[in-house]
């Protein structure tokens, strides 16, 4: 098997946990390391009107993000260990960086699907990732 760094990224949204279970398998089966990332997204931290300070806010955002990678750590087959890499700035540059810093040699991200309107404004991380990535992207669709 030519995948040996499988970098996941997850987000709060149920795609994430089917990119997470893909990704998992494919580790099992090649015997390769796994990690999760997740980005806080600066844009949030750095938002003037939540009245929060951006140091607690991105304190609170860690730790959820931690709660969040322990719940799909608990989804491994026994065999597989991840790694957790939580970031915080823009989701695209980060899993991309990580991607380059790791090394991840496959990416596995999840996809809304969104489309028209939705996907002019919110934009799309994973089409980013594509574009940009380092190594192969699997792209995981919404089961139907
Ligand atoms: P999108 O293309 O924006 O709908 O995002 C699709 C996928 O990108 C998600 O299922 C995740 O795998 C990944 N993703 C989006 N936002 C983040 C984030 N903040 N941290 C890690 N992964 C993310």
């Amino acid at each position: 098997m030519i995948f040996q760094k499988i970098l996941v990224a997850v987000d709060g949204e149920p795609i994430s946990a089917h990119a997470a279970d893909i990704g998992a398998e494919l580790a099992r089966l090649a015997g390769a390391e796994m990690a999760f990332i997740h980005v806080i997204d600066a844009a949030l931290v750095n938002a003037a009107d939540t009245g929060i300070q951006p140091d607690v806010f991105a304190a609170s955002a860690k730790k959820d993000a931690r709660n969040l990678i322990d719940d799909f750590r608990k989804r491994l087959p026994q065999q597989v260990t991840a790694l957790d890499f939580v970031q915080i700035g823009a989701p695209l540059t980060e899993i991309v960086n990580a991607a380059k810093d790791w090394p991840a040699d496959l990416i596995v991200i999840g996809s809304h699907g969104r489309s028209g309107m939705k996907r002019a404004l919110l934009g799309s991380v994973a089409e980013g990732v594509m574009r940009h990535a380092p190594c192969p992207v699997l792209v995981v669709r919404a089961k139907n």
